[in-house]
């Protein structure tokens, strides 16, 4: 036992035994447990905010590396690492999880759940974007598999213990995020309605047995079929036309919060399918419950309230961002609030008694709605913006304001550290069949687009693109914002030594001071950062550790600025990295990427028609190989590849499976014509950058 004195300052219930990694609500509950970081927020209040103080303005310079782990591998690591007890538990490429100890990174145990056998096409969707992490409760070890099964291990040994699927293998359906524990129950949902018809739902399932709970729908089916509950009776008076048919959407991937102070789940929905709603719902209306808070009863899984940030979204302006929990004074009364900064650019503070939005303002720059209607709860729209006459330039983009990289709260400061995004898109659905859409068939050679609008990013590379800044929820007012180098930075960690810690796109770990946004100290680590840091005090010694990884979406979505930042796929080292004040090691310098050898291919002669139509059949490579085929380090610069130039063994890897286990789906629908389109497309992008290198010289 490393503290027998752990104090309840909450709860007090299900405290039967003192056994090592004994996680239940009491501890998920206590702020004042600073050994451990028990939940992917650190406790339930999602806060990413510790007490400790050893670690502070005033000797943060001092940091160094204590320990580090290497991770051969090649995928993003985005998941924010647990620690119980002395252990450190965390998820990595192709979701294997990990034991390690927290003081050294001795290895303990490792499970693969072998996603690549279970996995089949499933990898297509995000795969190699990493997974945000793993839950604890009792002495189980809870994660997701991107192909939808829901994994308890003993934190003991990693043994399994129970396995489910939770999604319907039919469905475009996946997992990226950690699952929720409280009160002996894990709720999980999913993601991938972008990419086929589907409906969103949240389920909670039994820990000790892994055996089903309770399911929430998070939009209604079809009338006809009768409704789940009246809460979906309610939410079909929101909708019109037939919107079953594309499903609706509403996944709710990432952003789940157990409140123990009012017992509620809080979950954060997603956005419709599809995208546009003259298609999903034509004649309008809210279209409950996409892109909103809703509490639920934690035993039941029955809709308690909800608050919709976007009613009849029609932007990709999910509400699936971190949900966090805090106390504030507000007009000389004491109010237990949410605090949310969704897709939308709005910060919303929500009362936690009764659902009540307090007050709501930009934290971004935003253009569709002038303001949120305190009175109402509603935003009042700009003309236009719902690209109602076609086309709209809008801010924030499809990627949001903030995204799923979590914020950070100090109570002590009374301020929020939120990673944010500046972009702004262009939206136009006048080439779009608006009658006669289809939702995409994921499981096509040449899937069509999911989202019912055409969007391409007009932001202004020129001005900042990411930057962190500080945020005063009761004045609803930015305190200070320091720019980052491009949009999508990981996210942040508060501590009481007044100090904010965040990763970088760039590989830096920047700890700033939390009061004014000085960089007090920073350490380059090699590789791009994509997870989020987190801090824990072993034997006297506190640590502030994460994982280092380049991936999530951006990787894909930003290929060309992470081959300027020089992420090469397989050519760094991933690595978990501890630090301490009295950590005096170096890390192995990594090598930095020579410019991609663009392999010369005189026998294949570019043909720009069959080109062209290789474009739409490599719509489903985009997600990981980026739309120009650089691939932004997550996967091979296929620009380079040999593999490429021979028809042969082209087909081997991408329609047989040749390179399934280390990550590369198969596509066994795929006919030679196909697979001859794709090789034009990518040999066309490897000669368009020949060219433009040949130009800069
Ligand atoms: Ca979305």
């Amino acid at each position: 036992m490393r503290n027998p004195s752990i104090s309840y300052i909450l709860l007090s219930i299900g405290i039967a035994s003192f056994a090592s990694a004994e996680v239940n609500d009491a501890k998920l509950s206590d702020m004042s447990n600073t050994q451990d970081w028990l939940g992917y927020g650190r406790t339930h209040f999602e806060q990413r905010f510790s007490p400790l103080t050893d670690i502070h303005v005033g000797n943060v310079a001092k940091l160094g590396v204590d320990w580090y782990v290497d991770l051969p591998d090649t995928a993003g690591l985005a998941a924010t690492p647990l620690v119980a007890d002395g252990i450190m538990y965390f998820i990595t490429s192709r979701n294997i999880v990990h034991a390690v100890d927290a003081t050294d990174g001795s290895p303990r145990w490792t499970y693969d759940p072998e996603v690549a056998k279970h996995s089949g096409q499933r990898m297509r969707a995000s795969f190699l974007h990493g997974n945000r992490g793993v839950a604890l409760w009792h002495d189980q070890v809870i994660f997701a598999t991107v192909d939808g099964r829901l994994i308890a291990l003993s934190s003991e040994n990693g043994e399994l213990q129970w396995s489910t699927q939770t999604t319907d293998p039919e469905q475009a359906l996946y997992i990226s995020g950690a699952p929720k524990v409280f009160k002996d129950k894990v709720l999980i949902g999913n993601g991938g309605t972008e990419n086929g018809p589907g409906r969103g739902y949240v389920t909670a399932y039994h820990a000790a047995t892994g055996k089903q709970a309770w399911r929430f729908f998070i939009v209604p089916g079809n009338p006809a079929l009768g409704f789940e509950n009246e809460a979906m009776q309610m939410a079909a008076k929101t909708w019109t036309g037939e919107w079953w048919k594309y499903g609706g959407g509403g996944n709710a991937w990432h952003g789940f919060t157990y409140d123990p102070e009012f017992d509620a789940v809080y979950i954060g929905t997603g956005n419709g399918a599809p995208w546009n709603q003259k298609i999903r719902s034509p004649g309008g209306g809210d279209n409950l419950f996409l892109c909103s808070i809703v509490a639920l009863d934690p035993d039941t899984g029955a809709y308690k309230w909800h608050y919709q940030t976007t009613p009849g979204e029609t932007w990709d302006y999910n509400s699936n961002m971190d949900i966090v929990l805090a106390d504030l004074t507000i007009a000389g009364q004491p109010k237990k609030v949410i605090l949310h900064a969704p897709k939308n650019g709005f910060f919303y503070v929500i009362d936690r008694a009764t659902g009540q939005l307090i007050s709501a303002e930009p934290f971004a720059e935003v253009n569709w709605a002038s303001k949120i209607d305190l009175k109402t709860g509603r935003p009042v729209e700009v003309p236009g913006s719902r690209y109602e006459d076609h086309s709209f330039q809008i801010t924030p983009g499809p990627l949001g304001g903030h995204n799923w990289p979590p914020m950070s709260f100090n109570p002590n400061l009374g301020l929020v550290f939120i990673p944010t995004i500046h972009q702004r898109f262009h939206f136009d659905d006048s080439l779009t069949d608006l009658d006669n859409w289809q939702s995409p068939d994921w499981q096509a050679p040449s899937p069509t687009e999911g989202m019912g609008v055409a969007f391409t990013n007009e932001s202004d590379t020129d001005n900042v693109s990411g930057s962190l800044q500080a945020w005063d929820p009761v004045a609803q007012k930015q305190v200070w914002s320091v720019p980052l180098p491009i949009d999508w930075n990981p996210g942040t960690l508060a501590t009481a030594g007044n100090l904010v810690f965040q990763g970088r796109a760039d590989g830096d770990l920047v700890a700033y001071d939390a009061r004014t946004g000085e960089i007090l100290w920073k350490e380059h680590l090699g590789l791009g950062i994509a997870a989020p840091p987190i801090t824990y005090r072993i034997d006297a010694t506190q640590y502030v550790a994460l994982l280092v990884g380049w991936g999530s979406i951006y990787a894909a979505l930003g290929e060309q600025q992470a081959y300027d930042l020089g992420w090469a796929y397989g050519l760094q080292m991933r690595r978990l990295v501890a630090f301490s004040l009295k950590g005096d090691q170096a890390l192995p310098a990594q090598p930095k990427p020579a410019p991609p050898k663009i392999a010369e291919a005189p026998f294949i002669e570019v043909n720009d028609v069959i080109a062209l139509k290789g474009q739409d059949v490599y719509g489903q490579c985009s997600i990981c190989h980026g739309n120009t085929a650089i691939s932004g380090g997550l996967a091979p610069d296929l620009r380079a590849s040999p593999i490429v130039l021979s028809a042969d063994a082209f087909a081997e890897v991408v329609r047989n499976g040749a390179l399934r286990s280390r990550g590369m789906p198969s596509y066994a629908n795929l006919s030679d014509e196909h697979l001859e389109m794709l090789r034009h497309f990518i040999r066309q992008q490897a000669e368009l950058s020949l060219e433009s290198s040949d130009a800069g010289q």
